[in-house]
């Protein structure tokens, strides 16, 4: 039984700037026309994945992290969090305009175990899509003025994208995600937001959504710095690797397969969604199909395994 990857069911959030792409696009059964995100690896007390194959059927992530140490090499004190969480964003408008603490700062001002470092690999972008990433001010006196003005434009960094860029983005990263953007998100296991801006939108009650100012300012880096990282690449017959990044919280690849590769697992356990193409995976003597939309873990006894077919995959690990 120890040798199975657990296949999960997405969990979706229904948000005011989301739409109806994560079904287009991978063909998940949505709740509504504005679904912005699918949690689609979770162990967060805010939304934990089930396993929907195998002997684990019906579990989510948190039961099987608590009760199944094993799975994930899981050698640190019981009590200690799943770490990492990916979720899939439909951002059909803009998100708001935000930051997230690091682990001290969530420890001791929110009782929580994790910040939020994230990253995301862009699965589709339309012509002209904007990310905003960091800001121009070089004090956080001039951070708070332009904050208190409301000089948006001249405090905000605005950066094109396209699908297959990658954007890391540490804790204290102003950032947000802008409209026609579809993205693969990992980060660490964490749901406190600090919103900063939110172009002044309501919602359907005419409200406008909480902003959280104070400890946003806190929290931000300043002044921004870019950061540069090896982005390397591996190349075999039939697959290629390409490091995306390589830091304290999560190592994150872009496999592509053409044929087949044996692999060996090297780490506590491998987090994979498969973003486009199909194939299988062989453990042993056993096969699972594998689709553009599936995401899966390979626990900790999976020491070797063959990856099959023509996909791209985002691999994750801590
Ligand atoms: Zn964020």
């Amino acid at each position: 039984m120890n040798n199975v990857p657990l296949f999960f069911e997405p969990i979706f959030k229904e948000r005011i700037w989301g739409g109806n792409k994560l079904c287009t696009n991978f063909n998940y059964n949505i709740p509504s026309e504005k679904t912005g995100e699918a949690w689609v690896i979770s162990a967060h007390p805010s939304g934990s994945s089930k396993v929907k194959n195998g002997i684990l059927k019906g579990q989510t992530l948190a039961e099987i992290w608590e009760q199944h140490g094993e799975l994930f090499n899981k050698h640190h004190d019981h009590d200690e969090e799943f770490p990492l969480l990916v979720k899939v964003l439909d951002a059909n408008d803009d998100l708001s305009v935000q930051v997230h603490p690091d682990d001290l700062y969530a420890k001791n001002k929110e009782n929580q175990p994790f910040g939020k470092t994230e990253c995301w690999y862009v699965l589709s972008a339309e012509e002209d899509a904007e990310i905003i990433y960091g800001h121009h001010a070089k004090t956080k006196d001039e951070l708070k003025e332009k904050i208190a003005s409301a000089e948006w434009n001249a405090l905000l960094r605005s950066v094109r994208v396209k699908a297959g860029d990658f954007i890391y983005v540490p804790s204290g990263t102003i950032h947000a995600i802008g409209k026609g953007i579809v993205i693969l998100e990992i980060q660490q296991s964490s749901d406190i937001t600090y919103r900063l801006y939110d172009y002044d939108r309501l919602d359907e009650d005419g409200l406008a959504r909480e902003l959280h100012l104070e400890s946003a300012i806190e929290v931000i880096n300043v002044p921004h710095k870019l950061i540069a990282y090896e982005q390397e690449e591996i190349k075999h017959s039939g697959f290629t690797s390409k490091l995306l990044v390589k830091e304290e919280y999560f190592t994150v690849l872009l496999w592509s397969i053409d044929g087949s590769v044996k692999k060996e697992l090297n780490a506590d356990f491998l987090q994979v969604s498969v973003i486009s193409g199909e194939g299988e995976i062989i453990i042993g003597d056993d096969k699972y199909p594998i689709l553009m939309g599936d995401h899966f873990i390979l626990p900790f006894p999976v020491k070797a395994y063959e990856l099959k077919g023509t996909a791209k995959l985002i691999v994750s690990h801590t």
